[in-house]
């Protein structure tokens, strides 16, 4: 790592050389970032991104490492953390409220607080882990609904560094996909987003938020996971297909399918990087071979080998 890249970082805070991703993911699995840099302002994040960029640096920006799966020889380059945590609102937008929320913010917690104080529309979102910026790269959704349903606009760093707005209609959101991860978007990065908002019953909402989070707890496992690893197949959901190829709770090495929800990979301890994507293959060749269907990932895999 170029040490007139590292002072020019570090001129904007705290620079980790060597971090092993392991620590920021939530499956517990990932090898080190040449340079680790946790951005709390969007100004330490657009600084982060032109220093990288000014000195020909790859970036990777992680939100709370809910949806990637780092390979075990880590990422060269600098991984920025999204930290950033300003929220403003809501206030009165037309006949609803408005709420513009740093991409950093977590989706979940953003949701609980907003469904407690009596502001409906994101109930839903009470138990997806994960950033707004990681949720807008995802469409992230549950029990039907998704951001897309919410969204108003997002402000994002564009490949010169300047920030633009775009409408929902421009992202190409869809199931689990967006321009982010497949199309002409996949360099930029999520500043903040609006959200539409409208007024409930604080009791109903509350009620509606203990009622998923109930059904939540039921249906995912404990342990360190990634969320769902494969996106759901038209025809039928993954854990099914999965459960119907024998893998309910297959292991290779430290890593294991859950015996819960057969969509979901632990690692109990130590696994690698390597023993997941082997699971994984061998899901993926098991479902081709009895359906004919080809599973796509949901998880971001990255990294070196
Ligand atoms: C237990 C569990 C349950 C889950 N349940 C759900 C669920 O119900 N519904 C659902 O949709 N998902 C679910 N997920 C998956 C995950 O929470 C979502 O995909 C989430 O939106 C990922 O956000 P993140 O901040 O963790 O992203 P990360 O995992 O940190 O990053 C994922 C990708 O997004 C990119 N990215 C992150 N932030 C930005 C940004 N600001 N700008 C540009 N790119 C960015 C990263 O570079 C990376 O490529 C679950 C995960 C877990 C572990």
């Amino acid at each position: 790592m170029k040490e007139r890249f590292l002072a020019e970082l570090r001129a904007l805070g705290p620079v980790l050389v060597d971090e092993p991703l392991s620590r920021h993911t939530t499956i517990g699995i990932g090898g080190p970032a040449g340079a680790y840099f946790a951005a709390r302002s969007e100004e330490q994040l657009r600084g982060a991104l032109r220093a990288a960029r000014g000195h020909g640096v790859p970036v990777f920006v992680l939100g709370a490492g809910s949806n990637v799966l780092v390979r075990d020889g880590g990422i060269r380059g600098l991984v920025i953390e999204n930290a950033t945590d300003r929220v403003e609102g809501p206030e009165p937008n037309g006949a609803g409220f408005k709420v513009r929320a740093a991409s950093g913010v977590s989706f979940a917690a953003l949701a609980r607080r907003l469904s407690f104080a009596g502001y409906s529309g994101l109930e839903w979102a009470c138990g997806i882990p994960g950033t707004l910026g990681g949720a807008a790269v995802y469409n992230a959704g549950a029990y039907g609904r998704s951001l897309v349903d919410v969204l108003k606009r997002v402000r994002l760093v564009d490949a010169d560094n300047g920030v633009v707005e775009m409408r929902p209609e421009e992202l190409s959101l869809s199931y689990r996909t967006s321009a982010f991860t497949t199309g002409a978007l996949q360099d930029r990065v999520v500043l903040s987003v609006d959200l539409a908002l409208d007024k409930g019953d604080p009791n109903d909402l509350r009620a509606r938020v203990r009622e998923l989070d109930a059904r939540r707890l039921a249906a995912q496992p404990r342990g360190r996971n990634s969320g769902s690893m494969f996106r759901n197949p038209a025809e039928h959901p993954a854990w099914w297909l999965i459960d119907q190829v024998d893998l309910r709770g297959h292991r290779i090495g430290n890593a294991q399918i859950s015996h819960q929800h057969t969509n979901f990979f632990l690692n109990l301890g130590g696994a690698r990087a390597t023993d997941v994507l082997a699971l994984m293959d061998l899901a993926r060749s098991r479902v081709r071979e009895r359906f004919g269907i080809e599973l796509a990932n949901e998880v971001a895999t990255v990294g070196e080998p």
